[in-house]
């Protein structure tokens, strides 16, 4: 046990040993810490449903009825009519033929391009692209082929080198909104790179899914390429306030996984509780009070981040909720955030290996219910603690 000792001992004094946080209320814009209140800037909660009584209803409301838990993965007694009937519901909303429920966005990255590609295959990936992407890349044994961070040329080149020597099936996979800095992959140009060269696209929309398009459908909505992306990942454990993952993709796709994708196959399936909730997240998303939130978000988004940029931050080319602010070295970050939490915000300080060196940064993310007031001091204290931990004070 002596080595982890010396491990973490060296962790800490790198400034890179991680720690849990205890949130002592519920999820909402402003939190409890030690007995304290915290706006809270770092949640994934972007539309404010994690604590909206309507997904609290229906959760209780199966859970009474149906129970916890659901007993087995679904291909032994685990498939209850709610998974069913959430998966109609995710197909509707996202135009897609079928849809199948993961139990996480991190088992479904993981199951759909392990159950989809095999060695004899290739997979295009950003090199941006989330942590659960990148393992299940490698689950999947293809060939993987990294393209520089939303660059179609180099892309387009990779793919045309590619061809001359083509086997397999091929995959290009991309975050649609991407997690540590808050940009937009170009889906028009992506839709045309996978239709010239005969590949799948799949696009993780972890973060993109209720906020962003007209009906919060998502990067693809956005785009007007709903029908060209051909696997449509999503989470609902961010502006969905619940908890859980699916693909929305073609019957035969959706099949395919159901006999071949690990994390789905060998796992508890969610529970009663869990799919009535998101259910009605849906229904919430797609509905007026959907509208409502995404653009008091939106409004929230283009005032923090036209006050950082005025102050002359580098925000990463965010042009979404999520809104980083470059430092680089992982000490002033960290001081940074410790430095604003001590004046009642809670954001987080972002370091490697979820970074790479030299890009710490710091990363706010918005949330439909903050109020503006919030937003311009929240904005105003960043800006101060930032500037005084670059001059070295
Ligand atoms: N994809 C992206 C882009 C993410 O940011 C995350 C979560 N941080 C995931 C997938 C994993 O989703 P989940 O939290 O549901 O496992």
């Amino acid at each position: 046990m002596n080595d982890l000792q010396d491990y973490l001992a060296e962790l800490a004094e790198r400034g890179m040993l991680r720690s849990l946080r205890e949130i002592e209320s519920a999820q909402g814009p402003r939190v409890q810490i030690g007995g304290q209140t915290y706006l809270l800037l770092c949640s994934n909660n972007y539309l404010g449903l994690a604590n909206h009584p309507a997904l609290i209803d229906a959760a209780c409301k199966a859970t009474r009825e149906l129970g916890v838990g659901s007993g087995a993965s679904r291909l032994i007694s685990g498939s209850m009519s709610l998974h069913h009937r959430l998966e109609e519901r995710i197909a509707a909303f996202k135009g897609s033929e079928a849809a199948l429920v993961f139990n996480t966005g991190y088992a479904a990255n993981n199951g759909i391009i392990q159950g989809l590609l095999g060695p004899e295959d290739s997979v295009f990936s950003d090199s941006l692209n989330h942590a659960s992407i990148i393992d299940g890349c490698r689950l999947s044994g293809a060939r993987i082929q990294v393209y520089p961070h939303n660059d179609m040329q180099a892309l387009e080149e990779l793919l045309h080198r590619e061809s001359q020597s083509r086997r397999g099936r091929w995959l290009i996979v991309t975050d649609g909104v991407f997690s540590m800095d808050g940009d937009i992959a170009p889906l028009d140009r992506l839709v045309k790179l996978k239709e010239h060269y005969n590949a799948w696209l799949m696009v993780d929309d972890a973060h993109g899914g209720g906020v962003l398009g007209e009906h919060g459908r998502g990067t693809a909505e956005l785009f007007g390429c709903m029908e060209q992306v051909d696997l449509q990942m999503g989470t609902f454990g961010k502006a969905f306030g619940s908890f859980g993952a699916y693909l929305a993709a073609r019957r035969e796709v959706i099949e395919t996984l159901i006999n071949r994708s690990r994390s789905f196959i060998f796992s508890t399936s969610l529970p009663p509780g869990v799919l009535a909730a998101n259910l009605a997240a849906i229904e919430l998303v797609d509905s007026e009070e959907g509208q409502r939130r995404r653009t008091q978000l939106e409004t929230n988004r283009q005032l923090f981040s036209t006050l950082l940029s005025a102050a002359g931050f580098d925000l990463c080319g965010s042009s979404t909720q999520i809104v980083p602010i470059l430092i680089g070295d992982p000490e002033p970050t960290m001081q940074a955030a410790a430095g604003i939490f001590r004046q009642g915000i809670y954001l987080s300080g972002i370091r490697p290996p979820t970074v790479p060196a030299g890009t710490c940064r710091l990363r706010a993310t918005l949330m439909a219910d903050h109020t503006p007031t919030e937003i311009r001091q929240a904005a105003q204290l960043v800006i101060d603690i930032v500037r005084q931990e670059l001059a070295g004070d």
